[in-house]
Parts: structure tokens; C-alpha cells; sequence
């Protein structure tokens, strides 16, 4: 009359285990899962390579997972079958042998969760890795127009509830293809750099400092009065036309032009950003190399005297020597004489 309350005893354990099992697992998914959606409007943000890179990987991952809990069912299926309470020959060893091989079974999953989770992580890291490269410059290591976006619209809900003042500096190199022209392309991504790194220096931590795309750059500031954030445009300013770009030997200098703006009521970001980008156009044709701050209304001229025209290096190059114009005289004589003879 004992043995089957004994197959009952392990078969009823076996359920509880293998019901508690599946339960964790489905709880580990669901975490994951959950974790990754709040992830999705970052993964919209990544290239077709990236993502199928990263669908690739989680595909492998579903796969071999669901191959370990099959087997793992598998294993308990027949575990199920041999403690039937229906079978009267179960005995009680037979019930510790099946107990044991449970266990196993239990243990081999655990490892392969494990590994799995160790995978996971590696592909969260990839994730995180993804997103941040999408959001960042490749050229300067600023974060870049995507980045900028989120940021000012965090600050906008944020001075919103708080009422904590948002700035906005945008900046634009003068004459910038002229520079490129004169000095090279490498030459200015040089110098992108560079402005970029000034940028960073003479901001506070706080202040988030992007490029938007070409030769244009922008500062948020959070958290700080009209005035400094007027002063910021300034030693911003200053310290570019100050520096010597150092260039293959070459010191080169460049000058930015600016505009501010600090959000009104009933403004949201892009108009915010609009009346920056306007108080920039008044620098620019004020002559360049000065900021300007839009107070909601107009432009007003921040630098005290006008500096433009002093800093941009870019007078026309020197004609050539005497020497230098018999050189590449010769050298096109010599070409033509080539080209004859390749087609003689
Ligand atoms: P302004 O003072 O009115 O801003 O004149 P600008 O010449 O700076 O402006 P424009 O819009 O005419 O030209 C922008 C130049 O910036 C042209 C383009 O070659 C250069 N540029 C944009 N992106 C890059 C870049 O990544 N690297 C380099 N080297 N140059 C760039
Ligand atoms: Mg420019
Ligand atoms: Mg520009």
C-alpha cells in the first residue's frame, strides 16, 4: 500500500519542480524581453547592418535556447514515464536513481542558462556599444544631431516641471570652405576636431557640447542664467580665434560666428533652436567672428568691438617665383612630350 504514495510523493515534486522551473524561465524572458523593448527607439537609430548583426545574433540565441529546454522536457518526460504511479514496480531505489538524474537534468539546465545569460549580457553590451556609436560623431567624438535633439527635449520637459532655464549656443565656422579650399579637406577635419576640443574645454561639465553636422556646432546649457549662458557664447568664441591650429607644421587659425537663445514660455525646442540659428545669421553678417543674442524679439550684438575681419587667415596665396613658374613650365613640357609619345 506504500509504493504509491512513494511514486506520488516524486512524481508530485517533479511537477512542483519542473512548474517552478518553467516559471523562472519565463520571469528571466520576460525581464529580458521587457529590457530590450525600453531599448527599442535607440535600436531604430542603428543601421540595416547593425540590426540584422544583432537579429542574427538573437535568433542563435532563441534557437539554442529552445533546444536546451526541449532537451530539458525531454529528460522529464521520461523521468514522468518511469515514476507513473500506475507502475507498481517503482521501488524505492529506482525512485532515488530517478531523483538523481532530476538533479542532473536540473544542474545541466542551470549551466546553459547560465551561459546564455553570460551571452545575453554580451549582447546587451553590443546593444549598448551600437546605440552610443549612433549617437556620436565620428570625426570629433562629440555626441551628434540625434544626441542633441534628445538632449534639449529632456531639458525643455525639465525646465517645464521645474522651471530650470535651458540655453542654447549654436556656432558655425567662417569661411569654412574657403579654409578647406586654401588648406585641404584633411586639413579641416583637423581643425573640426580641434574646435570641438576647445569646445569641450572652456564648457562646464554639465553643458552638453555637439556638432549638428558639417562646420556646425552647439551647446546646451541647463541650469544657468541668460547672462552666462551670453558669457559661455563668448569664451567659446574667443578662445577658437585665439587658438593656433597646429597642421602639418602649419599654424592654422579659424573664427566662429554665434548666436543665443534662452526658452520662453510656450516654446518648445526647435523654436528655441530657430531663434539661436537666427541670432548666428545676424553674427554672420555683422561680418562673422562675433555672437549674437536673440532676445525673443531681435538680434542683439554681444561682442563689445567687432573683431571680424581680424583673425580669418585666408588672403589669397602669394603668386609663385620666378623660379617656381619655370619649374612647372618645365614639367608640363616634359608631360606633353610623354603624352606624344604614347600616342606615337
Ligand atoms: P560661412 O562663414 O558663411 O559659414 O561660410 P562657410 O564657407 O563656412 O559655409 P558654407 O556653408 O559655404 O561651407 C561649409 C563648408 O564646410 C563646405 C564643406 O566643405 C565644409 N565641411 C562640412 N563638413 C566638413 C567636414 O566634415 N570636414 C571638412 N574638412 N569640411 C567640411
Ligand atoms: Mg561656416
Ligand atoms: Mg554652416
Amino acid at each position: 500500500m506504500q509504493l504509491p504514495v512513494i511514486t506520488e510523493t516524486p512524481s508530485f515534486l517533479f511537477g512542483v519542480l519542473l512548474g517552478s522551473l518553467l516559471l523562472c524561465v519565463g520571469l528571466c524572458l520576460g525581464l529580458w524581453f521587457g529590457r530590450r523593448m525600453a531599448m527599442l527607439y535607440d535600436v531604430r537609430s542603428m543601421d540595416r547592418e547593425q540590426l540584422q548583426h544583432l537579429l542574427s545574433g538573437l535568433y542563435q540565441w532563441t534557437n539554442g535556447f529552445a533546444s536546451d529546454v526541449s532537451q530539458y522536457r525531454e529528460c522529464m518526460d521520461r523521468i514522468s514515464t518511469q515514476l507513473s504511479p500506475d507502475d507498481v514496480q517503482t521501488d524505492d531505489g529506482q525512485v532515488t536513481t530517478l531523483m538523481a538524474q532530476i538533479v542532473q537534468a536540473n544542474e545541466q539546465l542551470q549551466q546553459r542558462l547560465n551561459n546564455a545569460e553570460a551571452a545575453l549580457q554580451d549582447q546587451a553590451e553590443e546593444i549598448t556599444a551600437y546605440m552610443c556609436e549612433a549617437r556620436t560623431d565620428k570625426l570629433t567624438d562629440l555626441p551628434n544631431r540625434r544626441a542633441f535633439d534628445d538632449e534639449l527635449t529632456r531639458r525643455m520637459a525639465e525646465w517645464r516641471r521645474n522651471e530650470t532655464p535651458v540655453n542654447v549656443v549654436i556656432l558655425d565656422i567662417d569661411h569654412f570652405k574657403m579654409f578647406n579650399d586654401r588648406y585641404g579637406h584633411a586639413a579641416g577635419d583637423a581643425v573640426l576636431v580641434e574646435v570641438a576640443r576647445v569646445m569641450n574645454t572652456v564648457t562646464r561639465e554639465s553643458d552638453v557640447v555637439a556638432r549638428l553636422g558639417g562646420e556646425e556646432f552647439a551647446v546646451v546649457l541647463g541650469g544657468v542664467e541668460a547672462s552666462e549662458a551670453r558669457r559661455a557664447a563668448e569664451r567659446i568664441r574667443k578662445a577658437v580665434a585665439a587658438t593656433a591650429f597646429r597642421y602639418e607644421g602649419k599654424s592654422l587659425r579659424v573664427t566662429v560666428s554665434c548666436g543665443v537663445a534662452q526658452a520662453i514660455t510656450a516654446e518648445d525646442g526647435a523654436s528655441l533652436v530657430k531663434r539661436a540659428d537666427e541670432a548666428l545669421y545676424a553674427s554672420k553678417a555683422a561680418g562673422r567672428n562675433v555672437s549674437h543674442w536673440h532676445d525673443s524679439e531681435r538680434c542683439i550684438l554681444l561682442t563689445a568691438s567687432s573683431p571680424a575681419g581680424r583673425t580669418p587667415d585666408l588672403t589669397p596665396p602669394p603668386p609663385p617665383t620666378d623660379g617656381e613658374f619655370v619649374q612647372v613650365c618645365d614639367d608640363l613640357r616634359q608631360r606633353l612630350l610623354e603624352v606624344t609619345k604614347e600616342d606615337a
